[in-house]
């Protein structure tokens, strides 16, 4: 045998580079479900489900295409019960003249392989991952010299190299490179957001759910109504029916929350892009012709690739540029455990029982929900790094090390004192009456600060404000804010400070 080749379960592309040269006769394919893998976190069970699943068939196709494919199911007996032990019994089974694989997305298990060859004995080819627009490379040049990254000049420069929603003249389409300020409308139930895309579960499907049933019954989130795409086939056909149904709409209500949708406009992609059933060019692709096309306004088409083109590519290069101490910063020096009610939903504030209620039905929130509400609820609280990022990283089935860490413990715990946004998305509650029609279903009244049946948002912000002055009254940025706290009468601002003081002691009562 030549070559063996290890895929792990968020690389299941058969454009993958490590499969891109292999010869079915004369390598084999090594895949595994391992108890480590499986465990490290409190994994939400409908990604384990998906992942499973996603594999199994991703392995069977694989066979059908004439690989060798070793596979190994779960068990929770199982001899190897990690990456390395399932590697080393195929190393010593086949002696392969080499290992191949492609970089994988976690610095943990990156830092493992990189080891193999010593421990395992045996040639390691580690092949750059090419299913990103940017190589670690390409962002670190970029990333040379700035002080601060910005999001939006790293875009611009990825509009240019890709060419994506580019004119001729080598303009961004349209004049402007970003309109993200026509994105901010209220949805209020029309037009209707449309059903989302479901895959009724097959035989494989089921046995993996059974199998999540027994052995992760304690894991976070419900495997009912599991609905999710897990094969390439499936994922093409998630994706044009959201360009279809959803994509119109993306922009004008990008940032709305509803208290009766799940999924709005959003295009419920994250899952199949970052296992990597579709691949971030063909989306965007997809996206931009539909815009030629007439299909889909520019804002629409622009914000949504944005997304991709911009914040995915850029929190990658930011994780491998900074890690490993990225994960240990604290720049606020925040210490409070996570409220027990962000595992439950079990809280009287209905924004945050929507949004963990969601998280634990449907292994998804969309993005303003996890900034906005739970996020902002957790910064404002003052809630430990870690324990938010362990939150964000077991309960969402897109979740992954390198995409969850820079999103919480940058943009929305601050925790790298502003490396990677501008100024924190600290928001009082009438950020959220703004863009939802939760207030008026809730316990609190979004109108007040003060009093027992005040909305916590409301006191907890400025308190946010008040005991981060130093950190933050020098921001251009916040200085609006800081105003706007000094106009108010100092009885006032003792009553909310007191209110806030009084809710920090009180998160888990709320
Ligand atoms: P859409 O709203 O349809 O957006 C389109 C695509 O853009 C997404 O599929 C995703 O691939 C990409 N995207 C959008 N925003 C971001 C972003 N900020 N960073 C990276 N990619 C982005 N995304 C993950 O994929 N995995 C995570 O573990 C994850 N953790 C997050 C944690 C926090 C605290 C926050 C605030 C955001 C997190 N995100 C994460 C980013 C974003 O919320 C999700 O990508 C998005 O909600 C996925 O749903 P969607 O496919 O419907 O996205
Ligand atoms: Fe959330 Fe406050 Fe509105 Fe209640 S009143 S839904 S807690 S923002």
């Amino acid at each position: 045998m030549r070559n063996l080749i290890l895929i792990l379960g968020d690389q299941l592309s058969h454009g993958l580079s490590a499969l891109c040269d292999g010869d079915p006769t004369r390598d084999r394919v090594v895949m595994a479900e391992v108890h480590q893998e499986a465990s490290y976190t409190n994994h939400h069970r409908k990604k384990l489900i998906l992942l499973f699943s996603a594999m199994r068939h991703f392995a069977d196709e694989l066979r059908q295409a004439g690989w060798q494919v070793d596979y190994q199911t779960y068990h929770p007996d199982n001899q190897h019960q990690t990456l390395e032990a399932v590697v080393a019994a195929s190393v010593t089974e086949h002696v392969p003249e080499r290992l191949i694989t492609t970089e994988c997305g976690e610095w943990r298990l990156d830092q493992a392989i990189r080891q193999w060859h010593q421990r395992l004995k045996v040639a390691v080819e580690i092949r750059p991952d090419t299913r990103f627009f940017a190589s670690k490379q390409t962002f670190a040049r970029w990333a040379e010299g700035r002080k601060q990254l910005r999001m939006e000049y790293f875009y611009r420069e990825m509009r240019r190299h890709t060419g994506l929603l580019m004119t001729a003249d080598g303009g961004p389409e349209g004049g402007q490179w970003n309109y993200d300020s026509d994105n901010r409308k209220k949805w209020t139930g029309k037009p209707p957001a449309p059903a989302p895309f479901r895959v009724e579960p097959d035989t494989i499907t089921r046995e993996v759910i059974d199998l999540v049933e027994t052995h992760f019954s304690n894991h976070f989130g419900s495997s009912d109504d599991f609905h999710f795409a897990v094969t390439r086939g499936q994922a093409r056909e998630a994706l044009a029916h959201f360009i279809d149904f959803a994509l119109p709409c993306f922009g004008d209500y990008q940032d709305a929350m509803s208290d009766q949708e799940d999924w709005l406009f959003h295009s419920v992609l994250s899952p199949y892009i970052n296992c990597g059933l579709l691949t971030p060019q063909e989306v965007c692709d997809a996206a931009c012709q539909a815009y030629q096309r007439g299909q889909v306004p520019l804002n629409a088409a622009e914000g949504f690739v944005r997304q991709i083109l911009g914040w995915r590519e850029f929190v990658r290069g930011l994780y491998w540029l900074t890690m490993p101490d990225y994960a240990q910063l604290n720049r606020l020096g925040n210490q409070r455990p996570l409220p027990w009610f962000y595992w439950t939903g079990d809280t009287r504030m209905r924004c945050l029982h929507r949004a963990i209620d969601a998280t634990r039905r449907n292994g998804y929130a969309h993005h303003i929900q996890r900034l906005m509400v739970t996020g902002n609820f957790a910064l404002l609280s003052g809630i430990a790094p870690a324990d938010i990022c362990d939150w964000y990283l077991a309960v969402y089935v897109d979740a992954y090390d390198w995409v969850e860490l820079p999103n919480t413990l940058g943009m929305v715990m601050h925790a790298d004192g502003g490396y990677l946004g501008s100024k924190p998305y600290a928001a009082s509650g009438k950020y959220i009456q703004r863009m939802s029609d939760h207030c008026q279903q809730c316990h609190y009244r979004v109108a007040d600060s003060t009093g027992d049946r005040a909305c916590p948002f409301n006191a907890l912000y400025w308190h946010f404000l008040d005991r981060h002055r130093d950190q933050f009254a020098g921001n251009p940025r916040m200085s609006m804010m800081y105003r706007n706290w000094d106009r108010q009468k100092p009885e006032r601002r003792q009553a909310i400070l007191a209110r806030g003081d009084w809710l920090l002691d009180h998160l888990e009562q709320l």
